[in-house]
């Protein structure tokens, strides 16, 4: 029978972001760190404001974005927390954010006399956070730049336009525990820093993503900086292994129910051909909606129908844009109705599917697959 409810939902739990924001400023308090929890992406997926405000509840001392678009709409949602933005255009509004009181990151003396700029016109110091490019070669500053950098912003503080906030930067194998990388990253950012002390200036340092969060409390340095790990999905650990919890659930309803003979195909391509009569249900999400097609390439892709208890069945055919069909077995095996709960993914309590399951199945990370949940499903928050 229909139990009603929306037809595609991800269900958010801010409940497991607080257990998960705990954790882990509970691992970098020990170190005497505080946490910069990461919100980019509209909270990775999960809604900006609601997670911010989850996780500031719940012992987050920061929070941190990439765009100043972000940082505004976390602003415009009230909340006033030590908020940083560290990815920009240099023509892009920074007044707007130096007022709004957000942080800013800078990487280059372009993007530096950009945001001074800014500062200028909003009539109030910019707090920066100088990012140096420490061997991941994307953002920030390269060794062999910095000290112009640092003479520049020298003379803005100077000026009375900036202060120093911090000296900080990103890692690349941080989810490859041991990797000699990382080490050596952390190294080349303390001789950033020592270059920053020398002109005088105080900065915290922060490099500590999710994993390093996890795996180096002596890379906790005064801020740890984690993302996935706030949504509980560990960057390294399989989900059974991991004291975090999944936040997101995605769920669908049954819209069909049918049986077909044997020898039958199913979906575009009929890849999938049944070898003995079949129960199939109809479920309307698809690739439009962020579940990937290349899922269901060899019918590994499994959803959960029927509830929490409900019965683990595998996806039958191609997904499509806005559909696919699960095998629910011989007729009679599975009593499947319209408009039961079907759950694509989520916490993988009862051995359900998870969002790292379809993950390792793509060959991606569980980053892509709860920051990809758009079109027709509707963010539910509880
Ligand atoms: N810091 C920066 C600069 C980032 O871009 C990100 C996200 O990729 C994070 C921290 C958080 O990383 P993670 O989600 O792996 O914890």
């Amino acid at each position: 029978a229909a139990t009603g409810g929306p037809r595609a939902e991800a269900v958010i739990d801010l409940d497991a972001v607080r257990h998960n924001v705990a954790h882990l400023s509970g691992l970098a308090a020990r170190s005497g760190a505080g946490t910069m929890v990461v919100v980019k992406a509209d909270g990775y997926g999960h809604g900006a404001a609601g997670v911010a405000r989850a996780a500031m509840s719940a012992g987050a001392t920061r929070l941190g974005v990439a765009t100043l678009d972000e940082a505004l709409a976390v602003r415009a949602a009230g909340i006033d927390a030590p908020l940083l933005a560290w990815l920009h255009l240099p023509d892009e509004d920074f007044a707007a954010a130096v007022a709004a009181g957000v942080e800013l990151s800078t990487s280059s003396r372009e993007h530096l006399a950009a945001v001074l700029a800014g500062a200028r016109a909003a009539g109030r110091p910019v707090r920066l956070h100088l990012k140096a490019d420490t061997g991941l070669n994307r953002n920030g500053c390269r060794p062999e730049e910095w000290p112009e950098l640092l003479d520049d912003v020298a003379s803005a503080v100077a000026e009375g336009t900036a202060e120093v906030a911090a000296v900080w930067s990103h890692l690349a194998r941080a989810d490859e525990p041991g990797d000699p990388s990382i080490d050596a990253q952390a190294e080349r950012l303390r001789a950033a820093a020592a270059q920053a002390r020398d002109r005088g200036f105080a900065p915290l340092l922060h490099l500590a993503n999710s994993a390093a969060t996890l795996t180096r409390p002596d890379l906790h340095l005064d801020l740890v900086r984690p993302g996935i790990a706030a949504y509980g999905l560990d960057p390294i650990a399989q989900p059974a292994d991991s004291p975090l919890r999944p936040a997101m659930t995605v769920r669908g309803r049954v819209a069909l129910v049918k049986t077909i003979p044997a020898g039958e195909g199913v979906s575009y391509g009929h890849e999938w051909v049944a070898a003995e009569p079949r129960t199939l249900a109809l479920v309307p999400l698809g690739y439009a909606d962020g579940v990937p097609r290349r899922l269901n390439n060899g019918g590994r892709m499994r959803v959960r129908i029927g509830g929490p208890d409900g019965t683990i069945r595998p996806v039958a055919g191609r997904v499509c844009m806005d559909q696919f069909v699960v095998d629910c077995g011989p007729p009679g095996r599975l009593d499947v109705a319209v408009g039961d709960p079907v759950e694509l993914f989520g916490t993988g309590a009862g051995g359900g599917p998870t969002a790292r399951e379809w993950a390792d199945e793509l060959g991606t990370i569980h980053y892509e697959i709860v920051t990809g949940m758009r079109g027709r499903v509707r963010r539910t928050v509880h």
